[in-house]
């Protein structure tokens, strides 16, 4: 079959709850993908920052295939041997006491919701049933009810009512704002460190510490969603390590499975964390040996590799270059470490751009109708990072 039969079987039969780009894929290695054709393109999306390790990832696709000969599944009903080492890793890498393993990133934020709202109620004592979330405007959590309750984007939330209540929303990158909405019944304040489906939104420097001392100060728990700001994608293990801000939780998934397995968790200390008892939370999958097994190898491909810093400096490269790009629709590039974004003018069709770079054997979604987010596996090397500046540079000209 050919790349044309397989998207037609998908709109044949699939629900229509996304617009592709006009590519399939049916192989892939660490920075390239490859169609049915033989075609290979360099993968600039990096599953949304869930490859960050690179496509199959030799480690991990041995850890994977070790632990399929011994055990995959046991739910939490039991113990089992892999979850344990896995969740002292994800503690020693994060530096947190405690971790809970869910599934899907949606999941490790409902997680981080329970916990909040438990906690405001069990330790700071608001009445169960008022507890209050402060979020961000234009963020993107998910896609379980409570996520979308907490949209600002109406594809999102459009038609899905009733939402979940105790939700507020406020402007991104406004401490102050954050502060004012503050009251007896706020548990936590919840947003991504840097704005990723927004278009790569990076606050103002300042801010992330800023949020961290009004929460310490009022009482109220600082929640990051990291699940694609972190594991070195924006050039440091999590992004808040850009600032003094270390949040009371945070919420994990995407890379944590090396793109192999969705994995997902939150981190927090004990004092939080002692919220769950047994029955208060769980899932079937979460925590399951496999997972676990390809959770750990993703995290020491991580340090092994030392990806932080390569994303850091081939980041750095990669912005000095698209900015110096003559393209006249073009009005910005911003990010930081390998997480990045061209940022067109208001109503400029950046999908055209998108399937330019895709005939040229690049492929980059945009998001927003007029933003490219440019995100490679972290393991690219400079001679790869330079074959895609020169076919990004072929095509933004003629833009
Ligand atoms: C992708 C993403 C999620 C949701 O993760 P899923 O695995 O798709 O449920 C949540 N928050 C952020 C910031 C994300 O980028």
């Amino acid at each position: 079959m050919k790349s044309q039969d397989y998207i037609d079987l998908d709109l044949r039969f699939g629900a229509h709850n996304y617009h592709p780009l006009p590519v399939v894929i049916s192989t892939a290695k660490a920075c390239r993908v490859q169609d049915p054709e033989g075609k290979t393109y360099l993968d600039f999306l990096s599953a949304y920052s869930a490859v960050n390790q690179g496509h199959l990832h030799p480690h991990i696709v041995a850890a994977a295939e070790e632990q399929l000969r011994r055990v995959s599944l046991t739910s939490r009903a039991f113990h089992n041997d892999k979850m344990g080492p896995f969740l002292k890793a994800l503690c020693e890498f994060t530096g947190y006491e405690a971790a809970l393993p869910m599934n899907t990133g949606a999941e490790a934020v409902e997680t981080a919701i329970k916990a909040a709202r438990r906690w405001g109620t069990e330790i700071k004592g608001v009445p169960n049933g008022r507890q209050k979330i402060l979020c961000a405007e234009n963020n993107f959590h998910g896609r379980t009810l409570a996520a979308i309750s907490m949209s600002s984007d109406p594809d999102s939330y459009g038609n899905y009512g009733p939402y979940a209540p105790g939700f507020v929303k406020l402007p991104f990158d406004d401490a102050r704002a954050v502060e004012q909405a503050i009251d007896d019944d706020t548990v936590a304040v919840l947003v991504e460190p840097i704005q990723g489906e927004a278009g790569v939104v990076v606050p103002r420097e300042g801010y992330l510490a800023e949020l961290q001392k009004i929460c310490e100060a009022r009482g109220v728990l600082l929640v990051f969603d990291e699940i694609q700001t972190g594991f070195c994608r924006t050039g440091k293990r999590f992004a808040w390590h850009y600032e003094d801000a270390r949040p009371d939780i945070m919420c994990l998934g995407k890379a944590l499975g090396g793109g192999i397995l969705p994995i997902s968790a939150i981190v927090a200390d004990t004092e939080v964390m002692k919220v769950f008892t047994p029955g208060s939370h769980g899932s079937t999958f979460g925590g399951n040996p496999l997972a676990c097994a390809v959770g750990m190898a993703s995290l020491e491909v991580l340090e092994r590799e030392k990806l932080d810093q390569r994303s850091f400096s081939l980041g750095e490269q990669f912005r000095k270059e698209v900015e110096g790009i003559r393209c006249r629709s073009k009005r910005m590039v911003r990010g930081r470490g390998l997480l990045n974004a061209i940022v067109f003018q208001e109503g400029f069709r950046a999908w055209d751009v998108c399937v330019e770079l895709k005939n040229e054997g690049l492929l980059a979604k945009q998001t927003h109708g007029n933003i490219i987010r440019f995100a490679p596996p972290l393991v690219i090397q400079e001679k790869e990072m330079e074959e895609a500046l020169r076919i990004i540079e072929k095509v933004l000209v003629k833009f």
